[in-house]
């Protein structure tokens, strides 16, 4: 078995598909089937942050690892800090996930049941109090630890053609 993101059964009976006939676009022979995606819940442990070389800070939600579609899940990127409080994930609460496109682990629904997320005020990096930009905080602060260590790591990456990031990661 392979992961599929649907199927299409289509009648290739030459004589049959002229039966089935066709609308002005499609092959009336044809149906596309689409499975629901495959839904698992997961308890939240902790949410922690990463901060990327534009000072965005980037929400990651750790969760009682899971298992979905034989890959064990453990934490998920939320992106930005709106996508956490607009799905009300809370710490201690559960959390529904798909894979979206069969490869990404992704948040869907939570319920609140728990210690509720707030945007947090300063920088889990250097302190210094967040901005807010188009509804999403920013470190503004150009001597910021986190800001320079991705830099740093988006240099490397971009110097060192071939060495896994996982290398990158122990040279900082
Ligand atoms: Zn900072």
């Amino acid at each position: 078995m392979y992961p599929t993101d649907g199927i299409i059964i289509e009648v290739d009976n030459g004589k049959e598909r002229e039966q089935f006939g066709y609308t002005r676009k499609y092959f009336k022979g044809a149906i596309a089937l689409k499975p629901k995606p495959l839904i698992v819940t997961s308890k939240v442990i902790n949410i922690d942050y990463t901060i990327n070389s534009n000072g965005l800070l980037i929400p990651n939600v750790e969760i009682e690892p899971v298992n979905l579609k034989g890959k064990v899940i453990r934490n998920i990127n939320c992106y930005n800090i709106n996508n956490l409080l607009n799905l009300e994930i809370a710490v201690g609460g559960l959390v529904n996930i798909i894979l979206s496109g069969e490869v990404i682990p992704k948040i869907v629904s939570a319920n609140s049941d728990g210690l509720a997320v707030v945007a947090p005020y300063v920088c889990p990096f250097c302190n210094s109090k967040l901005g807010e930009k188009q509804s999403n905080v920013f470190c503004n602060n150009d001597k910021c630890d986190g800001i320079r260590i991705a830099k740093l790591k988006n240099d490397l990456r971009k110097y060192s053609k071939g060495i896994s990031s996982k290398v990158v990661e122990k040279l900082l």
